[in-house]
């Protein structure tokens, strides 16, 4: 019984942006759990190499060149997915970010516009595409802590992340019951993109740590969302649906 409540045997999930950073654990985690995995991301090479490392363990994956912005490279994508495996059980949100930190009344304009493009129309989009393509299924969008704190030099990547909050909330409404719709709000977990926001090198993670005197005593891994998404797009979490839950160490 408890093997069944987290076997997704038999079952296609695509993750975007999964060719590193917290994408590669959800995708990881998934594929252990016996889902055939297609990795979705812009750079080829990445997500080459996910795809590779899950099926020499075992698993079950293929990589599929993606620009979540582009709205028929979406389409290409749930294609891609359901010729490739015969089907399409779940899909996860995960691409997205922003690099750029200034005071929302420094912004420019074009700024404001890439993030909201990638953060959360993109994730519109995907969920319609997503919901096209799928009989039954779930959806997982990853938006972040800052959806609901105030980061300062950060209110752009904010509010496209509040609204993916509730995007989730009312697709769950709007699709339920046929497709479950939840989301993960990660905390600090150091990748690419975070190091790069905050202008991190690897040095300064101790400090960092140290800093936000988590409860649970460490920043986040990868594989700590990986769990929690395999949580949420499992038959175990099958009464939970529309809900944005914190995953970051603390409250
Ligand atoms: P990352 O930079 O390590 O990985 C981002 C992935 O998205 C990469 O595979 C990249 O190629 C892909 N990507 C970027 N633009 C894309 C596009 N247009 N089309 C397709 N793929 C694209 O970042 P990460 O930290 O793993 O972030 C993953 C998600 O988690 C993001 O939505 C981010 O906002 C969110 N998040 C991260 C943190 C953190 O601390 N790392 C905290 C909160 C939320």
């Amino acid at each position: 019984m408890l093997n069944d409540l987290f076997n997704l045997t038999g079952q296609t999930a695509v993750v975007t942006g999964a060719g590193r950073g917290i994408g590669e654990g959800i995708a990881k985690v998934l594929a252990a759990a016996g889902a055939s995995v297609i990795c979705a991301a812009r750079r080829v090479d990445e997500i080459q190499r996910v795809a590779a490392e899950i099926n020499a363990a075992g698993g079950s994956a293929k990589a599929c060149a993606t620009d979540v912005t582009d709205l028929d490279s979406v389409n290409q994508l749930a294609k891609f997915a359901c010729d490739e495996t015969g089907g399409l059980h779940m899909w996860v949100n995960n691409a997205g970010g922003s690099p750029v930190q200034k005071p929302l009344h420094l912004l420019d304009k074009e700024e404001w516009d890439r993030t909201l493009a990638l953060n959360l129309t993109a994730v519109w989009h995907c969920t319609r595409v997503a919901a096209e393509t799928m009989d039954e299924g779930r959806i997982l969008n990853i938006s972040s802590l800052a959806a609901e704190d105030v980061i300062p030099g950060s209110g752009h990547y904010s509010a496209a992340k509040a609204g993916v909050n509730m995007l989730t909330k009312t697709f769950a409404q709007e699709l339920g019951p046929r497709i479950r719709v939840n989301c993960i709000m990660p905390g600090a977990v150091p990748t690419e993109i975070m190091m790069q926001a905050l202008n991190l090198k690897d040095e300064d993670l101790p400090k960092l740590e140290s800093m936000l005197r988590l409860p649970a005593g460490r920043l986040g891994k990868p594989e700590d969302l990986g769990a929690a998404a395999l949580f949420l797009l499992a038959p175990a979490s099958a009464w939970i649906t529309g809900q944005n839950i914190r995953v970051s160490g603390g409250p």
